[in-house]
């Protein structure tokens, strides 16, 4: 099954291959004919299972086949979603797969000015992606214009109604033309949920997938908290030490993935870079040798993981924190597929603690903050040698120069070797953290003191 058999539109089907998928998951081989066919449906598919192409492609074609909308650029499909960041994150899924075609698409959320939502609104658009809470302020503003929705999306039905949208979402159903088309995406089914599809959805196509992604729940999570710059070594440490043989880590950018990289292999990690700078041949090349284990760690922007598809999956890791939320629980949704254990380990510096709440409020619980194990200071792998800004370390470290290995971390007998025994606190983190040796190629460092939540 290909995305050209699911009867797209070539601009689409141009769309898609520039993201990077081959084949539709089974929520798009599913929910694409029906929507396209005019179909209401019932689709029981959490994040992860390409949900959002699987309504926002069919939905881009309908409306650019639909030339009875003359001049009014009153919105023609209308997604509602729980939160500002999936809003945002729907609509720009909407303009990546519709960059070949001529439909606008628009979002508005609460917790930001309204003005400018205000006059973005009157110049129009065809698809407007909104929580409910704003998109009925502007309503009653009489700010937009919701008659000539032609389809409605609730997104994540069940995580609206557990965030008391109910009210809401019913207001605005009631401005909406009576003739339309209706999708429903819930990742679970509740009596509630169940009850709004009654009410909502005509004869409806049932679709359930499985997880393409394992449950956030099967993930085992934890962070680490570390300096920015000593997140390297401890990486190396975390890897050697736990014997990991297929990582998947993440930065922020391009050359940020393109230095840990070289940091790695300085380390003498294998490791190759996927990002957006790379032509999709060297991806596809870096991505065939990190599935063939030929290289340890595969370092990855979000935007060039985003169509990655590597099964069971052990180990990823946040080497910095994503801005979005959402995007933590796609990162670590790619371990612990088909229900093989997975763990996402998050290396968070001090100003990334905000995200890290963020994170936690978006999963809704909280992710174990765990010792920082003592871990070694490699020289080779720092272009230029770093220095411990904490006044006790760098007191002991400074004129380390000669020498062999630092403190105990290094030493053979305090291991943590065994793949979970670095978690125990223990293991490292009731020990002093000054090393007791000088080192030549490496320094200790020990375990932060205090956690920071
Ligand atoms: P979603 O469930 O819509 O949040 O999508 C989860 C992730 O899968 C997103 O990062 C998408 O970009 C990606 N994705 C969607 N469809 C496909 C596909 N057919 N092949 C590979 N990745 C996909």
């Amino acid at each position: 099954m290909s995305f050209s058999d699911l009867g797209l539109l070539p601009e689409l089907i141009r769309a898609v291959a520039d993201k990077g998928y081959d084949t539709p998951s089974p929520i798009q081989t599913q929910a694409i004919p029906a929507v396209l066919a005019g179909r209401d449906v019932l689709a029981g598919a959490q994040t992860g299972t390409g949900k959002t192409a699987g309504f926002v492609l069919p939905i881009l074609q309908l409306l650019a086949a639909d030339q009875a909308h003359g001049s009014s650029r009153a919105p023609r499909a209308l997604v509602l979603t729980p939160t500002r960041e999936l809003a945002a994150q729907v609509a720009q899924s909407a303009r990546d797969y519709g960059k070949y075609m001529q439909l606008r698409t628009y979002q508005v959320f609460g917790g930001v000015s309204i003005n400018p939502q205000i006059s973005a609104l009157r110049s129009g658009c065809d698809i407007l992606v909104a929580t409910p809470g704003r998109l009925l302020d502007l309503a009653q503003q009489r700010c937009v214009d919701l008659s000539r929705v032609q389809v409605l999306v609730l997104d994540e039905a069940d995580r609206m109604l557990d965030m008391g949208f109910i009210n809401d979402i019913r207001k605005i159903i009631k401005l909406l033309p009576p003739k339309r088309q209706n999708l429903l995406f819930s990742a679970t089914y509740s009596d509630d949920i169940r009850g709004l599809a009654e009410r909502l959805l005509h004869n409806p196509l049932s679709v359930q997938v499985a997880p393409r992604n394992a449950p956030i729940e099967l993930v085992e999570q934890c962070a680490y908290r570390v300096q920015k710059e000593q997140k390297r070594h401890l990486l190396v440490h975390l890897i050697q030490e736990n014997q990991w043989r297929q990582v998947l880590i993440f930065t922020r950018t391009k050359h940020g993935a393109n230095r840990l990289t070289q940091q790695l292999e300085g380390a003498g990690i294998q490791a190759a870079a996927i990002h957006g700078n790379k032509s999709q041949a060297a991806r596809v090349k870096a991505l065939d040798m990190f599935k063939r284990g030929e290289v340890t760690c595969l370092v990855a922007t979000e935007v060039a993981a985003r169509g990655l598809d590597i099964k069971e999956l052990p180990q990823v890791v946040n080497y910095e924190l994503p801005n979005v939320p959402e995007d933590y629980v796609h990162r670590i949704g790619r371990t612990g597929r088909a229900g093989a254990a997975g763990e996402a380990v998050s290396l968070v510096s001090s100003d990334e603690t905000g995200l890290l709440r963020d994170i936690e409020r978006v999963l809704r619980r909280s992710i174990p903050t765990l010792p920082t194990p003592t871990f070694k200071i490699l020289e080779s792998a720092s272009p230029s040698p770093q220095r411990d800004s904490r006044p006790a370390q760098s007191g002991r470290h400074g004129g380390h120069q000669g020498g062999h290995q630092g403190g105990h971390g290094s030493q053979g007998g305090h291991g943590h070797h065994q793949r979970r025994d670095s978690r125990r606190p223990a293991a490292v983190g009731g020990r002093s953290h000054t090393g007791t040796g000088a080192g030549a190629g490496t320094r200790s460092f020990g375990p932060s003191k205090g956690r920071f939540r």
